[in-house]
């Protein structure tokens, strides 16, 4: 079957939700295609094992020497993206994460200053209804509080708060995307305050969260827009410079959806994989290069004391005191975790090769368990890369093979920040200590910049190729930023969207 749209937004996570909405309101005809399926909050079970079809679980082959895990680790499928299983922790970037090269001499600078993210994170933070502090110690002053009160401490933020003080570190409530308080959420009703049940990362079956489909996917069909689940989108047609059509499998059909604009917001393993297959976009040869991932150790710590590391907001305690640490190219956050059962004996075993009796002695345990991990800046480098495998996958599609290798920078700041947690876990009482490296998150891979020959998008997410491709996604990312990166994203998503609103107005579409 053919249809035409005036614009097809492939994906519909933090980078497709907010330019899908910001569209239908200004009356635009929008239509996206969502491979995942709707996941309505009344329909989230409390099961972790379950929950398994909010994630990505087609396979992703991992080269390099610290090859990344996907699936539940790195993936989100669904009619809001990875946010349906995201822990909500939104910090802002601060304002020299933008400019490493400047500072360093190492790294990229963004090609937008921070005053083009401030005004976007402005808006979007009440919008989602994010709960976090009137006064926050670190970055710019905020120009005006958040809309709701932080949510209360976990048992792992209450220790962590007691290992930081004990060693002079200052910590603060996170800013999480969850509700402290009810709020009405236009296009989707009444969102109740978040009742602490912990299953953040199982989903959220109340719809305190702000995931992407009780907010601005909403917002985005109470305006008019149509959001295609179950459509996984396989081909493009093409003419010259521009995209024509964009070629679908839904319920085993194939479609074609004519649209004048296309914009992929597939995330940054599936959108430059197709560019990639479809050699799209590609002149420059970055598609699939400067592939990074957050340095994202956590060090877990045993108490005497009960903590119930199911209980509460995941993210509830931040520290961005290691934003800077001398002798490193950027720097840190640390976040203390909620976690699990089942999230915990995997990561465990993973970390540790403990299992079977060993493993379940230990799971007794669980209940006196406490995490911080970190979110680490990660330098881009021709060794990371995304390429196509000749595996090919459930679809005829050729595999994406991800190539990671932790530079020295990232090594020594993994170092740094074990070094640091173990401190803080000793100095609040631990009994007993272990760390399990990990990387978090997948960013670049399309990358924004001004020059053509570098970059494969403009700053405002515009393929430097093709006049009607749009790229809006964690793949624009010229570095890693050392802030979880869901914020960021949806600010740029926003400005991606008036970019393209502006241009429409002026018949330059
Ligand atoms: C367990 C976990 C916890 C996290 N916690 C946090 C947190 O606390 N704070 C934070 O800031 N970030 C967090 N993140 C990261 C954050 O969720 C992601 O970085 C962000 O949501 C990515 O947004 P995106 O739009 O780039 O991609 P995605 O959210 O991955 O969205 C891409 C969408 O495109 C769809 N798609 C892909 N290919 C196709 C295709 N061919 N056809 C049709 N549709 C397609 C996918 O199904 C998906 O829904 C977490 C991630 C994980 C895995
Ligand atoms: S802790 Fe709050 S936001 Fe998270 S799943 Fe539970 S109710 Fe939802």
């Amino acid at each position: 079957m053919n249809a035409r749209t005036r614009v097809a937004v492939i994906g519909t996570g933090a980078g497709g939700a907010p330019l899908l909405a910001r569209l239908a309101q200004a009356g635009v005809q929008v239509t996206a295609l969502e491979a995942g399926l709707r996941h309505p909050p009344h329909g989230v079970a409390t099961d972790e094992v379950a929950q398994a079809g909010l994630f990505w679980m087609d396979e992703r082959l991992s080269a390099g020497n610290d090859p990344l895990a996907f699936g539940r680790n790195n993936s989100g499928r669904g009619v809001g993206g990875s946010t349906l299983h995201y822990t909500a922790y939104t910090p802002r970037a601060q304002p020299d994460d933008l400019r490493l090269h400047s500072e360093f001499g190492q790294g990229v600078d963004w090609p937008l200053e921070y005053a083009d993210l401030e005004r976007y994170y402005d808006e979007i933070e009440p919008f989602l209804g994010v709960s976090g502090p009137s006064t926050y110690p670190w970055g710019p002053p905020r120009r005006q509080p958040y809309r709701h009160p932080p949510l209360p401490l976990n048992g792992a933020a209450e220790l962590m708060a007691r290992g930081c003080d004990a060693l002079g570190l200052r910590t603060s409530p996170a800013a999480n995307a969850a509700l402290s308080r009810p709020q009405t959420q236009e296009g989707y009703g009444e969102r109740p305050a978040c009742s602490n049940r912990g299953f953040c990362q199982a989903g959220c079956s109340t719809g305190a969260k702000a995931s992407l489909d009780v907010t601005y996917l909403a917002l985005a069909e109470h305006h008019g827009a149509r959001i295609l689940d179950g459509s996984y989108v396989t081909g493009f047609r093409r003419d010259g410079d521009r995209v024509t059509g964009v070629e679908y499998l839904r319920y085993g059909e194939q479609h074609l959806l004519e649209a004048d604009i296309v914009v992929l917001s597939a995330g940054a393993v599936e959108t430059p994989r197709m560019l990639l297959m479809h050699d799209l976009a590609n002149s420059s040869g970055q598609v699939g290069r400067n592939f990074m991932a957050h340095t994202g150790v956590q060090v877990w710590g045993q108490f005497p004391e009960s903590v119930r590391p199911n209980r509460g907001i995941p993210g509830s305690l931040i520290s961005e005191d290691t934003h800077r640490v001398p002798g490193l190219v950027g720097g840190y956050l640390l976040q203390s975790i909620g976690v699990m059962p089942v999230t915990y004996a995997t990561q465990y075993t993973r970390g540790t090769g403990t299992w079977g009796a060993a493993l379940h002695e230990h799971m007794a345990g669980y209940n006196h368990v406490a995490g911080i991990n970190i979110l680490g800046d990660c330098l881009p480098y021709d060794h990371n890369y995304l390429e196509l495998s000749d595996e090919h996958d459930a679809w005829g599609l050729p595999k994406p093979r991800v190539h990671f290798t932790f530079g020295d920078n990232e090594r020594r700041m993994t170092q740094h920040a074990e070094d640091l947690m173990r401190r803080i876990w000793e100095a609040a009482g631990a009994t007993g200590i272990w760390a399990f490296p990990r990387a978090a998150h997948t960013i670049g891979t399309a990358r924004m910049g001004t020059d053509p020959q570098s970059s494969v998008v403009d700053p405002y997410g515009r393929a430097h190729d093709l006049q009607n491709l749009w790229i809006s996604d964690n793949s624009t990312f010229p570095s890693a930023l050392s802030a979880n990166p869901a914020l960021t994203i949806m600010a740029l998503s926003l400005r991606t969207a008036d970019r393209l609103l502006h241009h429409m107005n002026r018949g330059e579409a």
